[in-house]
């Protein structure tokens, strides 16, 4: 039976049942062995795709370095009016892409066509960014002598995403890189290639409708091992790579041993503090929506909810009857607030972090479990949980990818609860539920939170294509999306011209001859 129409949108989306993998424009190969995408909402095997070999590789690099030599001379706002065009490409089909997102990777069909807008909406942002990469000018301690910087793109930008948000990552990425003028090939998870192959061909369209060069964006697909073609390859100068903490300190170290870039966007493990002038409701909205949306498969998922002891039973009790309410099934079905998780693999890791967190003296207050029977039979629907846990245990200092919430009591002041906060080695996103402007300031200035998005009466969870987006410790430190996050992704130069007739050194150097 057609599920929600997915055959129908595989069909629109260009997805074939075996597909080759590597591909930019027209032409399409790839001979490596194929991965089969199993969607986690009835484990049902969506479509193949063919990966790409090391042969394959080298020929997608030899076309991607081509294009630069094209692409980086078109002028930028000309290389914005293709983004414009893939911006309206992606309007045309977001619903079909937007549910392919939901059916292979298991989101709910809402936050797949909310994960499809935040392409459409980068896009708009670089289009208009296209004619603002905005160099400085200086002034010179010589006479008759200018100072300038420009900014000129990088070349091949490397991308390599995680499956949870498997199509927004690769578009901020994609749209602004190429705006700057660089080229990009991008590796998705193999857990998710499908939307891969759907989201390039949607790109691939535009460019053959302008009559670009082979090269421009191109996929590759595969496990670990394609990915590290390109950490490894010095003819890449950025990789941008998305996932774990664990990939990062790999994929780093790779790319510094040959002193190439990185924008490193790794796990968070996101807390949202409660003071006593908490507003209650805000607060619940906030925090069950950042703990079980995505199944608490967001990098930026509540993962702790700090609270003070003053109205700490107040808030556990709300929670535990918000909890009942929610609706746990077919994430195409809109009636269903949580959809499943990835895999298999990911509902061990869930049952490992509950028993632990038992282990450690957690006690747990909404009680986790997997869900069976009719609907259920992928085996990969769990039960958001919530466990009273205080924050030095293991298992809460580890981001778990799943729907668990610690509730974490704090005495004392806002400071004490920062303490807790920052007492962890991620630091993606962070909130303060508060109507206090000396708590809420507190939290945001420099002795406050040390995260990169620290919010306020708004959860931890989801974030706007303007801002620029990223985190601090073993989160990675790269920024992506917004504000002038674009500088990463481009070389600066700086110019000194001398448009007089004399050569005075700068210090006022004295050098005859
Ligand atoms: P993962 O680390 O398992 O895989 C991510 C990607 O890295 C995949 O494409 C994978 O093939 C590739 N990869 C893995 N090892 C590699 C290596 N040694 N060399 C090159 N490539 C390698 O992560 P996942 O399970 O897909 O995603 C979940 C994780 O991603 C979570 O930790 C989540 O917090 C994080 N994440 C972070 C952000 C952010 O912006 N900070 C956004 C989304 C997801």
């Amino acid at each position: 039976a057609d599920n929600f129409g997915i055959q129908e949108a595989l069909k629109t989306l260009g997805v074939d049942e075996v597909n080759d993998g590597t591909f930019s424009g027209k032409e399409h190969w790839a001979s490596g062995d194929p991965i089969t995408s199993v969607s986690p909402v009835n484990a049902e095997e969506i479509a193949s795709v063919k990966t790409t070999t090391r042969e394959d590789y080298e020929k997608a690099i030899g076309q991607a370095q081509e294009a630069f030599q094209y692409w980086r001379s078109l002028p930028a706002p000309q290389r914005g009016e293709i983004v414009r065009q893939f911006g309206n490409k992606l309007r045309e089909y977001k619903a079909p892409l937007g549910k392919l997102v939901s059916y292979e990777m298991g989101k709910s069909y809402q936050e797949g066509l909310g994960e499809v807008q935040e392409m459409i909406d980068i896009c708009d942002f670089a289009v208009g960014l296209s004619r603002q990469l905005y160099g400085l000018t200086i002034k010179s301690e010589r006479p008759m002598h200018a100072m300038q910087e420009q900014w000129h793109p990088l070349g091949i930008v490397g991308i390599i995403s995680a499956f949870n948000f498997p199509v927004a990552v690769w578009a901020w990425n994609t749209a602004v890189a190429l705006v700057c003028g660089d080229v990009t090939v991008w590796k998705p998870s193999e857990k998710t290639p499908l939307t891969g192959i759907a989201s390039q061909n949607i790109l691939a369209d535009v460019l053959r409708d302008n009559d670009m060069p082979e090269g421009i964006s191109t996929l590759v697909t595969g496990d670990y091992t394609v990915g590290e073609m390109m950490t490894k390859d010095n003819r890449v100068p950025l990789v941008s790579a998305t996932g774990s903490i664990r990939m990062g300190k790999i994929v780093g170290q790779t790319v510094a041993s040959r002193l190439g870039k990185t924008i490193l966007e790794l796990g968070g493990n996101n807390a949202i503090i409660v003071t006593p002038e908490a507003d209650l409701n805000m607060t619940l909205m906030g925090a069950v929506f950042g703990a079980v949306g995505t199944a608490g498969q967001r990098c930026t998922s509540t993962r702790r909810l700090i609270v003070h002891e003053d109205i700490y039973d107040k808030v556990k009790e709300s929670l535990v009857s918000a909890y009942k309410q929610i609706k746990i099934g077919n994430p195409l079905d809109e009636n269903n607030h949580v959809g499943p998780v990835i895999d298999k693999d990911a509902v061990n890791n869930y049952l490992k972090a509950l028993d632990k967190a038992k282990e450690e003296g957690g006690n747990i207050i909404v009680e986790g479990g997997v869900l069976e029977g009719e609907g259920f039979e992928s085996g990969c629907y769990v039960k958001p949980a919530i466990v009273e846990a205080e924050n030095h245990f293991e298992i809460v200092q580890e981001e778990t990818f799943a729907p668990i919430l610690y509730l974490i009591k704090y005495k004392g002041n806002v400071d004490d609860a920062l303490a807790l906060q920052n007492g962890v080695k991620q630091g993606l996103s962070s909130a303060i539920m508060s109507n206090n402007m000396r708590e809420t300031q507190r939290f945001l200035s420099e002795a406050g939170s040390d995260c990169g998005i620290a919010n306020v009466n708004i959860g931890t969870s989801g974030a706007e294509i303007g801002g620029a987006f990223g985190g601090e410790k073993e989160t990675g430190g790269g920024r992506e999306s917004g504000s002038d996050a674009w500088k990463a992704y481009m070389r600066r130069q700086t110019n000194t011209i001398n448009y007089g007739s004399e050569l005075p050194l700068a210090q006022g150097i004295k050098f005859d001859i």
